[in-house]
């Protein structure tokens, strides 16, 4: 308090003129000084040496004798919502906020703090109290934002993130929910009134089930890397955090959502435990090998010495792929370089053959086995010199440390 007093006997308060303060506004004059106390106790100290006039705040006009009151507004807002973590933000009257900054100028003071910061936590504090959840600076569940000027409450509601492992055990199944080429969603003969192109996904099968009991208004999953639509993900899974947007409730029974989940026949998770929006972004920058098994036909027929003579040629000799002629309609034609880290037989059986392929994060596969006329070089069919057809393709594992 020492310390707050020399700084106030240091200002000229001449320059105050017949201005009225209220006790916090006087005392956020010297908010960053001193430990421990509201601005109203500094303003309460300060005041015998400031000199002050009677009448209503001329910074705040009354704004920091309401704050009981605006934390009921934020606290009734909030009611509805589950969460565990909240924050306050304020939109603070611009000609107030100026007021309160030419104030500084004139005073000529050094460690003064703005209206807007007092607001949050003071209205922190009591919505604190008053509905039993602790305030959060990172990652709060809920942020309420207080329009001081109109009394009025803005609610954003955080994505509830979960995360896990995914195995797609059918084909025919993209991973995220992929709306309608023609009608874009909206429903047309081309999809049955769906307005999707396939009838589900992991994304919809996973989600569904956490909104079943979250609620929620959307959904999104983020996967690292994706598998083809007729592809299956099999062994451990792939790395998935699925968001649920604007979730009323967050303290759900995940262990009976997983249950439900792999009760679906397609889809199946190991867990889901709790991420952060963070998580997605690590998520995304997918460097993982993945491992795959190719069920493949060749023609003409090669036999099984030639093959696996050249699979272990072809491994760690860099592979030049331009962008898939089957995505280059919405993509960039570039070329990418990938390696295979391993490659093996599993077995052949007359023109057919299944191997076994570790391959770099971002290699296309199908692409590596055919060719892709020509626009993946070099490639199995033309090292075996024979034509090479996909028949079936699964992830056997995507290799992300975890
Ligand atoms: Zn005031
Ligand atoms: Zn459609």
């Amino acid at each position: 308090m020492d310390e707050i007093l020399a700084a106030a006997r240091s200002v000229d308060w001449r320059a105050l003129g017949d201005r009225a303060l209220c006790d916090a506004c006087l005392g956020r004059l010297f908010g960053r000084l001193g430990h421990g106390l509201t601005n109203e106790e500094r303003g309460r100290a300060v005041r015998e040496i400031a000199v002050d006039s009677e009448g209503p705040c001329w910074v705040c006009g009354g704004l920091t004798g309401r704050y009981d009151d605006l934390a009921a507004l934020a606290a009734r807002k909030l009611e509805p919502w589950e969460f565990e973590t909240f924050r306050i933000g304020s939109k603070i009257d611009f000609e107030m906020a100026a007021r309160e900054e030419s104030l500084w100028a004139e005073l000529a003071l050094t460690s003064p703090e703005a209206l807007k910061a007092e607001v949050n936590r003071e209205v922190g504090k009591r919505v604190s109290d008053l509905v039993h959840k602790e305030a959060a600076l990172d990652h709060p569940d809920v942020v309420a934002v207080l329009d001081t000027g109109f009394d009025h409450v803005d609610l954003q509601v955080n994505p509830l993130y979960l995360r896990g492992r995914y195995r797609k055990l059918s084909r025919g199944i993209p991973q995220t929910r992929w709306p309608c080429r023609r009608c874009r969603g909206k429903g047309c003969d081309r999809c049955g009134g769906t307005g999707k192109m396939y009838p589900t996904s992991v994304e919809e099968v996973v989600a569904s089930e956490v909104m079943r009991e979250s609620g929620g208004t959307a959904h999104a999953m983020h996967g690292m890397g994706r598998e083809d639509v007729d592809a299956r993900m099999l062994g451990r899974g792939r790395p998935f955090i699925v968001e649920i947007k604007e979730p009323r409730k967050r303290r759900i029974d995940l262990e009976a959502a997983v249950g439900r989940i792999n009760a679906s026949g397609i889809v199946e998770v190991d867990q889901l435990v709790p991420a952060t929006g963070a998580g997605v972004v690590t998520l995304k920058e997918d460097r993982a090998a993945k491992t795959y098994r190719v069920l493949l036909r060749m023609a003409p027929p090669v036999d099984e010495a030639k093959l696996k003579a050249t699979l272990p040629v072809l491994v760690g000799e860099p592979i030049a792929q331009r962008t898939p002629g089957r995505v280059v309609h919405r993509r960039a034609d570039t070329t990418r370089a990938r390696r295979l880290l391993s490659a093996e037989v599993v077995g052949i059986d007359g023109d057919r053959a299944e191997i076994r392929v570790t391959a770099e994060a971002g290699t296309y596969i199908k692409e590596w086995v055919h060719g892709d006329g020509g626009r993946t070089r070099p490639s199995l069919a033309e090292r075996l010199g024979a034509a090479c057809e996909v028949l079936e393709l699964d992830v056997l594992d995507v290799h992300d440390g975890g």
